[in-house]
C-alpha cells in the first residue's frame, strides 16, 4: 500500500487531499493522509474578515474532522517539527504536546508562508499578524474594543499588499457602518507601503484604482514610507517621523517558517521557501512535493509561481493529476501557472481587479461577487456544488437577519 501523506491543509493541502480522497476513494492499495496543528480550516484570504468580525464562523469555517470523514482521506491534528528521508519518517507533535512519528511513500509540504518583518527591530513584541486563523481571532479581541471606545482610534497598517489593503478597507467600512449607533468609535486607519505604490506586485492602474477606493473610504495611505523600529503604541519612519497607534498590524512581504531549513538537507531560498523544480519535487528527492506559499517552483519564463491563493489551489489541482500519473508509472508534467489576474476586496461589497492579462481593470459591485466567486470555487471542490448553493442561500438570509458586524 502506498501512503501520500500531505502536510499543512490550507488553500493547496485541503484541496489536494479532497481531491486524492476522490480520486483514490475505496482503492486498498492507497492512503491519504492529512496532517494539520488546527481543528478547523479558514480560507486564508478572508482572515482580514475574522479581524473585523465580519467573518461567518458559521458558514465559512471547515471541521477537519468532518471533512476528512465525509472526503476519503485520514486527519492526524498534529504539527510537522521535522523529517527523516531516509527512513520515510515525519516527526510530529500532536495537540498534547507528545512527538510522534509518521512513516510515508509521498510527501506533499504544503505549509504555506508567514508575514516577514525583515528584521526589523521591535516588530515581532509590538505588531499584530495576520498569518494564522488564531492571529486574526486576536486581532478581533483588540479591535473590537476599539470600535467601542466613544471616541477616535487610530489602527496602523504597515504593509499594502493583498492582506494590508483588504484589512484596512475592510477596518474602514465597519468604523463607518457603525457610526449609525453613537457607542461606535471612528476608527483612524493609516497604511503603510514602502514601495512606490499599494499593491506593488500588481500593475500599476489596479494601485491607482485600489489607491482611490481607500482614500475615499478615508484610509491614510502612504507609499515610500518604511518602518524602521517598532515600539508599544508607535511605530518610527526611515524619516525619524513617529507614527503614534493604539494598534498597529505588521502585513509586510512573506517568508517561510525558520523550520523549514533545517529538513534533512532539502534546499531552502532567502525566504525559506523549499525549492523545486518545474514538477514541484524537490531538488533532492523525488518523493517529496512541495505546494503553495511554501514553495519556490521555476516557470517556464524564468520566473517564480507567486504566493497567491490562485496559484496554490491550481498546483493542488495540478499535482493530483500528477498522482494519477504517477501511481500507474507514468512520467510526471510540468507544473505552469496560469495567472487568472488579482482581484482585492475594498470593503464588504466593493473590490478591484486586473483580468485578461492586466488589459482589463475593474472596480465595482461585480468584481465583488468575482472575488466571493473564487472562494465559493474553493468551497466547491471542498463539498461539492449541492452544498455551496446551500451556504450562498442560507448566507443571503444571515445578512437579511442578522447585523454584518459580529460585535453587535
Ligand atoms: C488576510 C489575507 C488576505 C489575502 N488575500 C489574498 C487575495 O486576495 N488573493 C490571493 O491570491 N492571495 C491572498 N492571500 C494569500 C493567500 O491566502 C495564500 O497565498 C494562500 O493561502 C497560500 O496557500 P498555502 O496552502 O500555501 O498556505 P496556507 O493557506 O497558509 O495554509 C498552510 C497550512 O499549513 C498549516 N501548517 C503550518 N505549519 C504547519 C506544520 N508545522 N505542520 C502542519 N501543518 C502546518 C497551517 O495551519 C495552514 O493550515 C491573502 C492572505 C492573507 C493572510
Amino acid at each position: 500500500m502506498s501512503k501520500i501523506v500531505v502536510v499543512g491543509g490550507g488553500a493547496a493541502g485541503l484541496e489536494l487531499v479532497t481531491r486524492l480522497g476522490s480520486q483514490l476513494q475505496g482503492s486498498r492499495d492507497h492512503e491519504v493522509i492529512l496532517v494539520e496543528p488546527s481543528s478547523h480550516h479558514y480560507w486564508k484570504p478572508r482572515l482580514h474578515e475574522i479581524a473585523a468580525g465580519t467573518f461567518d464562523n458559521e458558514l465559512n469555517a471547515v471541521s477537519y474532522f468532518q471533512h476528512a470523514v465525509c472526503s476519503g482521506y485520514r486527519y492526524v491534528q498534529a504539527s510537522m517539527t521535522g523529517l527523516d528521508r531516509s527512513g520515510k519518517i515525519l516527526h510530529l507533535r500532536g495537540i498534547d504536546g507528545q512527538a510522534t512519528e509518521l512513516d510515508y511513500d509521498y510527501l506533499v509540504m504544503a505549509v504555506g508562508a508567514s508575514s516577514n518583518d525583515f528584521n526589523t527591530p521591535g516588530v515581532s513584541e509590538h505588531c499584530l499578524f495576520m498569518d494564522s486563523p488564531h492571529q486574526a481571532q486576536q486581532a478581533w479581541q483588540h479591535i473590537n474594543p476599539l470600535l467601542r471606545a466613544n471616541e477616535p482610534r487610530r489602527v496602523v497598517i504597515v504593509g499594502a499588499g493583498a492582506t494590508g489593503v483588504e484589512l484596512a478597507a475592510e477596518l474602514a467600512k465597519v468604523s463607518q457602518r457603525l457610526g449609525r449607533y453613537s457607542q461606535a468609535a471612528h476608527l483612524q486607519i493609516i497604511l503603510i507601503e514602502a514601495a512606490q505604490r499599494i499593491l506593488p506586485a500588481g500593475p500599476v492602474r489596479l494601485s491607482e484604482q485600489a489607491r482611490r477606493a481607500l482614500i475615499r473610504q478615508g484610509v491614510d495611505v502612504r507609499v515610500r514610507t518604511r518602518i524602521q523600529r517598532a515600539e508599544a503604541g508607535c511605530l518610527f519612519t526611515a524619516n525619524g517621523e513617529r507614527i503614534g497607534s493604539d494598534l498597529q498590524f505588521w502585513a509586510a512581504g512573506i517568508k517561510g517558517d525558520d523550520w523549514l531549513t533545517e529538513l534533512d538537507g532539502l534546499e531552502t531560498n532567502h525566504l525559506n521557501q523549499l525549492k523545486v523544480s518545474a514538477t514541484l519535487q524537490t531538488w533532492q528527492d523525488p518523493d517529496i512535493f512541495v505546494i503553495g506559499d511554501s514553495a519556490e517552483c521555476p516557470q517556464p519564463d524564468g520566473s517564480f509561481v507567486p504566493p497567491r491563493a490562485q496559484a496554490a489551489n491550481q498546483a493542488a489541482c495540478h499535482l493530483a493529476t500528477q498522482f494519477k500519473r504517477r501511481l500507474k508509472g507514468r512520467k510526471l508534467q510540468p507544473f505552469v501557472f496560469h495567472d487568472g489576474g488579482m482581484v482585492i476586496a475594498i470593503g464588504h461589497n466593493n473590490a478591484v481587479g486586473a483580468l485578461a492579462n492586466n488589459k482589463l481593470i475593474l472596480k465595482g459591485r461585480l468584481i465583488r461577487t468575482l472575488y466571493d466567486a473564487i472562494f465559493r470555487l474553493h468551497q466547491q471542490v471542498l463539498f461539492g456544488w449541492g452544498r455551496v448553493t446551500a451556504l450562498i442561500l442560507l448566507k443571503r438570509l444571515k445578512d437579511i437577519l442578522n447585523p454584518h458586524y459580529k460585535g453587535l
